[in-house]
């Protein structure tokens, strides 16, 4: 026969090569299915993401075709020289606001910002359209200069100059006259025709510049000042001055870097030496925050022109050249190129003429993009509008891979796309981003994850199925392990009374007993033997009739004290010759019940006998009866080996025998105490053990006191 370990390890091998095996070749299976499909997902979404940093780069690109082609749009048919031509260019800008500047590149590959109007410029005479030739005139205006200079003969002087006015053709010599005139009224205290003659000037010859180069509009402005204050019209004269400064901030007159720097500190001069003097009103402190705007203007336009200048200068070495290497884009007049200039990047844009070079006629127009504007103004509600916040998440990185822009959510994750943003001409690389967490919850939710959970429920029920079955082949092989033991414990059971009984028959039939004391002895052994039998054959027919439900209680009132003494008198005497006391402790009243005395008279025995083979050094047991709760409770209390907790629990299990050495030693079948608990149960009564190992052990029968009738007694 085979070891129950054996079938146990066959059984479970089997289940594991009918079932386990290819249910985990399924999940691998499964497994590697989501795999793929996760791949697919990931592989989906890289192929979106790239269609969408496509889509944002598309958008920039478009929004700066917007900004070149509305400058073409404004420019168009137009030259440098008109004079408009700046303001145009100030109102493109003041449209397009992520403009810095826009700007001409000259055929000399010189290159001049012409907007925002830079205040002063580094390159002399540019505007000033030389001196004026004042050869015809110049005799009379010469000789007016001699009558006022010299003889201070004003009125003489006058009439020269006036007389240069009225018959000059050129403006300029006209302005020149117009100057002189106003100068000399002022000489000559006429304060009131000297400043009209001075704002005739401004108005009329403003934009011109004098046969030494200032313009007449910033000098006729400063003299009108200087009368007006003499005439005492503090409020006039700071309006000019405040007229003047905006048109210096303007770059009104094209100055040269000293000439701004000179007219800055003579008007500075005026307006600090009329101010020390005045007394404040209300309206002298809003003057006095114009000026201090003005002069936060005047430092802001300085850096800017400043930095103008710098670009200008790189602009003119660089760009002419950086053209002509330039892929230009196909059906854009355009091209985009950025220069470096070590602290910055300029980002420009330059339209080419016709044949692609400047001339002098025609200038190139260039745009150069403000890089913060772009940033702000473009970029961000470019991405905001394109990129679903949670759904993506992406950062601009600068030239050295910094970041200058990211989503809300910050990226993290593994970079899905990356594109350089308005074809490398700015120097930004948009990335996206796959966020991880966020992966793995759409996952979860989405409708691919039913393979998941459908794969988790398989494994679920695999494990389950697979504890089942190896609790269920564990239990019956336990079982049949129980079984084959009993077979072999009750045989041997059987056969040591058996034999006893044959050897004492034997004795005496042969005769060969010594005296009547001896055969006594005999008789009692052959008694008590055939007792042991019949109480192990009860034991396992009782239990057979149980098993097979033909077990009926045959119930008739019975004094249990009465009974309880009988059957203890019987074991004493059974046992008293190995030296057992059975002490009985049986209360003096004990009812009637209505009780199946066999069944209860074996499973008492049962507990005695058990008492007795488990008793261990001891020679002592107690049966004790009493009423107890509505119960009456017989109780077997022994005081041998005792039982351990977990064994406790087991007894009253069919075919349990308890696993210690001393219990091996002692014979038995495992079936006494289960006997006593059905007898219990059918009496409607229950059983319970109190044990200590070492120390001995109380097994009681519990079963209900029900009123018993007369009739029933009778
Ligand atoms: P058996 O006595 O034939 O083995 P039982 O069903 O009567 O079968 O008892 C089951 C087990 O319970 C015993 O093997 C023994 O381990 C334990 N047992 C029963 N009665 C006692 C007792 N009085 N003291 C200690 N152990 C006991």
């Amino acid at each position: 026969m085979k070891a129950p370990g054996d079938s146990r390890r066959r059984i479970l091998l089997l289940f594991f090569l009918g079932i386990g095996a290819p249910s985990l070749l399924l999940g691998y299976l499964a497994l590697r299915g989501i795999q793929n499909d996760l791949a697919l997902v990931e592989q989906e979404r890289r192929n979106e993401h790239r269609l969408l940093s496509g889509r944002i780069v598309e958008s920039l690109e478009g929004q700066i075709e917007g900004v070149e082609r509305s400058l073409e749009g404004v420019t168009d048919g137009r030259n440098e020289s008109d004079p408009p031509f700046s303001r145009l260019l100030n109102e493109f800008r003041r449209e397009a606001p992520a403009v810095e500047a826009a700007f001409v590149l000259r055929g000399d590959g010189t290159v001049r910002v012409l907007s925002p109007p830079p205040l002063f410029s580094d390159h002399v005479g540019q505007a000033s359209g030389g001196s004026p030739n004042l050869s015809a005139e110049s005799g009379e205006l010469e000789r007016g200069r001699v009558l006022e200079l010299r003889d201070g003969d004003f009125r003489g002087a006058l009439q020269a100059y006036r007389a240069v006015l009225a018959a000059s053709a050129d403006r300029r010599v006209q302005g020149e006259a117009l100057a002189a005139i106003a100068r000399v009224q002022a000489k000559a205290g006429a304060s009131g025709r000297a400043i009209e003659a001075y704002r005739r000037l401004i108005s009329e010859f403003g934009e011109l510049r004098m046969a030494r180069g200032y313009p007449l509009g910033v000098v006729g402005r400063l003299e009108l000042s200087t009368a007006l204050l003499s005439v005492g019209d503090t409020i006039a004269a700071q309006q000019t001055w405040l007229d003047l400064h905006r048109g210096l901030l303007r770059g009104d007159w094209s100055l040269t870097r000293s000439e701004f720097d000179f007219f800055t500190a003579r008007l500075r001069e005026s307006v600090d030496a009329a101010l020390s003097g005045e007394i404040a009103s209300a309206s002298q402190a809003a003057y006095r925050d114009t000026l201090a705007s003005l002069a936060g203007e005047e430092t802001a336009g300085r850096l800017r022109t400043e930095e103008h200048l710098e670009f200008e200068e790189l602009a003119s070495r660089a760009l002419s050249g950086r053209l002509d290497a330039a892929v230009s884009r196909p059906g854009s007049p355009w091209t985009r190129v950025s220069l470096d200039a070590g602290s910055r990047t300029y980002s420009v844009s330059v339209r080419r003429s016709g044949d692609g070079a400047p001339s002098a006629e025609t200038p190139l127009l260039g745009v150069l993009f403000d890089q913060g504007a772009m940033i702000g103004n473009v970029l961000t509600p470019t991405l905001a509008a394109h990129a679903t916040p949670g759904a993506v998440s992406w950062v601009v990185r600068g030239r050295d891979g910094e970041s200058i822009l990211a989503s809300e959510e910050p990226p993290n994750g593994l970079v899905t796309a990356t594109a350089s943003l308005a074809s490398d001409f700015l120097p930004w690389t948009l990335e996206l981003y796959r966020p991880e967490s966020r992966f793995v919850e759409t996952f979860l939710t989405s409708r691919r994850g039913v393979y998941f959970y459908a794969f988790l429920l398989l494994t679920g029920i695999l494990v389950f199925g697979l504890t089942l079955t190896a609790r269920s082949v564990t239990h019956q092989l336990e079982l049949a392990r129980m079984k084959s033991d009993f077979v072999s414990t009750v045989s041997h059971e059987f056969k040591s009374p058996l034999t006893a009984i044959r050897q004492m028959a034997e004795m005496l039939q042969s005769e060969r007993v010594r005296d009547d004391e001896q055969r006594r002895r005999y008789y009692d052994v052959l008694v008590e033997q055939s007792e042991r039998l019949s109480t192990l054959v009860d034991n396992v027919l009782d239990l057979a009739r149980i098993d097979e439900g033909r077990y009926e209680l045959e119930r008739i009132p019975v004094d249990v004290g009465e009974l309880l003494a009988e059957i203890v008198e019987r074991v004493e005497h059974r046992v008293h010759h190995e030296g057992f006391t059975i002490r009985s402790e049986i209360e003096d009243r004990a009812p009637v019940l209505n009780l199946d005395a066999t069944a209860i008279t074996q499973a008492t025995t049962n507990l005695i006998d058990n008492g007795v083979k488990y008793s261990g050094d001891s020679r002592e047991v107690v049966v004790r009866g009493a009423s107890r709760n509505g119960h009456f409770v017989i109780s077997v209390e022994d005081f041998g080996i005792g039982l351990a907790d977990e064994e406790r629990a087991k007894v009253f299990e069919r075919f349990y025998r308890g696993g210690s050495e001393l219990t091996r030693n002692v014979k038995g079948t495992g079936l006494g105490l289960t006997l006593v608990k059905e007898i219990a149960e059918a009496h409607g009564g229950s059983v319970a053990v109190e044990s200590e190992p070492g120390s001995g052990s109380i097994f009681s029968i519990h079963v209900p006191i029900e009123a018993v009738t007369e009739e029933d007694h009778g």
